[in-house]
């Protein structure tokens, strides 16, 4: 092959995942859309908020000079502004403007935090089960992702963490309310992280910075709060966006926000605005800032989830699954009733046209992932299919 070996490589080992995302696309061609169940995608199927239509209406009709040029690569002012201080209300901490860079949503964040900090050879350690595509972000800037296990409810375990922090370590990546599993880690837990992560700074001599990736902050249900990183630690960085939020993610908008009292704030911010521009972002979309400027807090109905999130719970109790009931997100992290994961979701997908994730692909053998932002209606009818692949493996 002409492309990059590394490239090459990663396309190998993921191919097994395009081919259940071809089998399933066959399937549907085969029995009809509505005839196959498919889970398997994070893409939110509810509508964004009212007000962000009306909004990005009146951003349309925005003319004159810097309505649609290049701004600063951090984001307009005025945005950023917007963003401080709803931050500020939100993560119980002061932020400003100059704390703040706009993005191409959160997976352009990650890739310019970690382009601003990894030297090669740089550690950057994760709980699992985890995003798969951490392992692509900070490969791409010459770092090296490290896992460490969580506890059966997949909280974390710092002394697991603590154990895996290596004099190469820089940055102690968190994802809370946690994709695959829907965990929202506590705050006992990230006080006890702060403290574990200021020894081993100490320990080792150098900056570990923690970055909490939450981009499904405000999905969660029965009350629960996600507790802010900034509070914690003073070396760290927020990495999110909207996509999840307000259903948006096809537009690419997000942010990040580095903590004020950072001793490395300056230099982490001048880092990450060159970062911005020269892996080729230059700056988050200028339309999407100038509608979100005034949308600050606003979310989905998250009530729509929780529905949807207590008509699987329910379902698959019923069925014999065993699973955490996840606080926060649109996922469910299910065990497999038989070991080998990717063989239970090929037997959902071949026997009853329902499309899942194997657990093996996030870190997390033995599971699969259900993606449940999707129509009442198909939760339902599929709810016989799980049941039926769990009588034939129990
Ligand atoms: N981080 C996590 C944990 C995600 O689940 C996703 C998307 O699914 C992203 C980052 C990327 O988000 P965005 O589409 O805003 O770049």
């Amino acid at each position: 092959m002409a492309i990059a070996k590394k490239i090459e490589t990663i396309l190998e080992k993921s191919s097994w995942i395009r081919k259940m995302f071809e089998e399933g696309a066959r399937l549907k061609a085969l029995h009809g859309a509505d005839k196959v169940y498919d889970f398997s995608l994070g893409n939110p199927n509810l509508q964004p908020p009212e007000a962000f239509q009306n909004a990005l209406e009146e951003a349309v009709k925005l003319q004159g000079p810097g309505a649609h040029g290049y701004m600063p690569n951090v984001g307009y002012p005025h945005v950023r502004e917007a963003v401080a201080a709803y931050l500020t209300k939100e993560q119980g901490v002061t932020l400003s403007a100059d704390e703040i860079v706009m993005t191409c949503g959160a997976a352009g964040a990650l890739n310019v935090i970690f382009k601003t900090l990894l030297d090669p050879g740089d550690e950057v350690v994760v709980p699992s089960p985890y995003f798969v595509e951490y392992n692509m972000y900070v490969d791409n800037h010459g770092g090296v992702l490290k896992t460490v296990e969580t506890n059966p409810d997949f909280t974390l375990n710092i002394d697991a963490l603590a154990a895996a922090i290596t004099p190469q370590t820089k940055v102690l990546l968190l994802n809370s309310p946690n994709n695959p599993t829907g965990q929202v880690y506590s705050k006992e837990s990230l006080v006890a992280l702060g403290e574990m992560l200021e020894a081993k700074s100490a320990e080792m001599g150098r900056t570990i910075f923690l970055l909490s990736d939450e981009p499904y902050r405000k999905i969660v249900f029965d009350g629960t709060v996600v507790p802010s990183i900034l509070e914690v630690y003073k070396e760290s960085i927020v990495a999110t966006s909207y996509s999840k939020d307000i259903s948006v993610p096809g537009q690419r908008i997000g942010f990040i926000a580095v903590n004020q009292a950072s001793e490395n704030r300056d230099s982490v911010m001048a880092g990450l605005a060159l970062c911005n521009r020269i892996l080729g972002f230059v700056n988050a979309p200028a339309l999407m800032q100038h509608v979100l400027a005034n949308l600050q807090g606003l979310s989905v109905d998250v009530s729509v989830y929780d529905r949807k999130r207590k008509l699987f719970c329910d379902g698959l109790k019923e069925c014999g699954y065993e699973f955490v009931t996840p606080p926060g997100a649109f996922y469910l992290f299910p065990r497999t009733p038989i070991k080998d994961d990717v063989a239970f979701v090929r037997a959902l997908q071949e026997e009853e046209q329902i499309l899942a994730v194997p657990g093996s692909g996030f870190g997390g053998p033995g599971h699969f992932r259900i993606a449940y932002c999707v129509e009442d209606q198909t939760i339902i009818n599929a709810m016989p299919g799980f049941a039926r692949v769990m009588k034939k493996f129990k």
